[in-house]
């Protein structure tokens, strides 16, 4: 009990958030008010990005409070976050998931090889980079980006 009063004293404690980003908005951005629901999309990556993409949702960074909330659904979602290359096999998925999002809607590359095939390009399974199958609005650099990147990107989506 004498715990349970002292966690009740202190209360919820955080480290203060850096700075808002002063990155350009994406214009679609401002039609989402301060939050967006993201459906992320593993296109081809090596899973570096995905260990930190968990990072950037996890208690440390909390992307959450910034108002970014990854979803499972893309009609429930506002932006997909694809990483990774876009292989042959799921460049048709990839579009579909796209489609599948309503509008407005906005796309966030993560990772070099999301923007520009970064290790794999050229190689025979890659058909291109996200931009080369759907049009993308954001783009966070980095093999693999870190997790402050990541939720300095999705900030800037939020405006928070
Ligand atoms: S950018 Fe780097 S970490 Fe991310 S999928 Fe490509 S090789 Fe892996």
């Amino acid at each position: 009990m004498g715990l349970w009063r002292k966690i009740r004293g202190v209360g919820p404690v955080a480290e203060p958030p850096p700075p808002r980003p002063d990155g350009d908005r994406p214009a679609v951005a401002a039609e989402l008010g301060g939050s967006v629901q993201l459906r992320h999309v593993d296109a081809g990556s090596c899973n570096g990005c995905e260990v930190e993409l968990g990072s950037a949702f996890g208690p440390v960074y909390d992307a959450e409070r910034y108002g970014a909330r990854l979803v499972a659904s893309p009609r429930h979602a506002d932006a997909l976050l694809v990483t990774g290359p876009v292989t042959r096999n799921m460049q048709e998925p990839l579009r579909r998931t796209y489609d599948a999002v309503p509008a407005p809607k906005l796309v966030v590359a993560v990772g070099d090889c999301a923007r520009n095939c970064g290790v794999f390009a050229g190689a025979y399974g890659v058909a291109g980079a996200v931009r080369d199958v759907v049009p993308v609005d954001l783009e966070v650099a980095g093999c693999p980006p870190r997790p402050e990147a990541i939720v300095e990107a999705l900030r800037t989506v939020t405006g928070r």
